[in-house]
């Protein structure tokens, strides 16, 4: 997920000469369609979640889900500013009645935005790079976050449950000069994104398939 008026936030120096930045796969990609797979212990890798997390931060992301590098397993990476969360298999308990409608962005639909209502409050549960139980109690926008990625492990986008009334391009210098901050459709955004990153490519989904 992209918050536009975040400012840029970067681990230590010597950590990001290790990491690698991973490409995150756009829209009509069928990786996002995917329902992802669960993980094991076995399969934590230390390289991929510093991977995943250096992505997030150079893409001035508040959070990235697995599949968006084309990696259909259950990880999520998150920060808030002042924490990181890496959750391998994370799962909502328990989420408030109270909703919450606002703007959300994503790495994979970029130069868009569109309003999406959520639960204040989320408790999550997963576990750690260590393999450890977690229990997050996320309120605000990490919880919009947890919603949103948690979403990417089901196949599920942010446009899915937005108000497509506010669906809009951004003035996010990816898109088309003359599109910038213009409403727009969904069938206008799968048209612009087969021809912007999908133009050799015949496997696109654009919609969700729910079982
Ligand atoms: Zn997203």
């Amino acid at each position: 997920m992209r918050v536009v008026t975040m400012r840029k936030q970067k681990n230590n120096k010597q950590e990001c000469l290790k990491m690698a930045l991973l490409d995150v796969i756009k829209y009509g990609h069928p990786t996002l369609r995917k329902v992802a797979e669960p993980y094991t212990k076995e399969e934590v890798d230390a390289h991929f979640i510093d991977d995943m997390l250096e992505t997030m931060y150079e893409e001035d992301g508040v959070g990235l889900a697995a599949p968006q590098v084309n990696v259909s397993k259950r990880l999520i990476v998150c920060s808030d500013h002042e924490n990181e969360y890496v959750v391998f298999n994370p799962k909502i308990i328990a989420n408030s009645e109270a909703v919450k409608s606002d703007y959300e962005g994503c790495l994979s639909l970029p130069g868009l935005n569109a309003k999406v209502e959520r639960s204040e409050k989320v408790i999550v549960t997963g576990k750690d790079q260590n393999w450890d139980d977690l229990e997050i109690k996320a309120n605000g926008l990490l919880a919009v976050v947890f919603q949103h990625e948690i979403d990417h492990l089901n196949g599920v986008l942010y446009i899915d449950r937005a108000d497509l009334s506010t669906l809009a391009w951004t003035d996010a210098p990816v898109v088309d000069e003359t599109l910038r901050q213009q409403p727009t459709t969904i069938e206008a955004i799968q048209h612009v994104f087969a021809k912007k990153y999908h133009k050799n490519s015949k496997d696109r989904v654009y919609e969700h398939h729910f079982a």
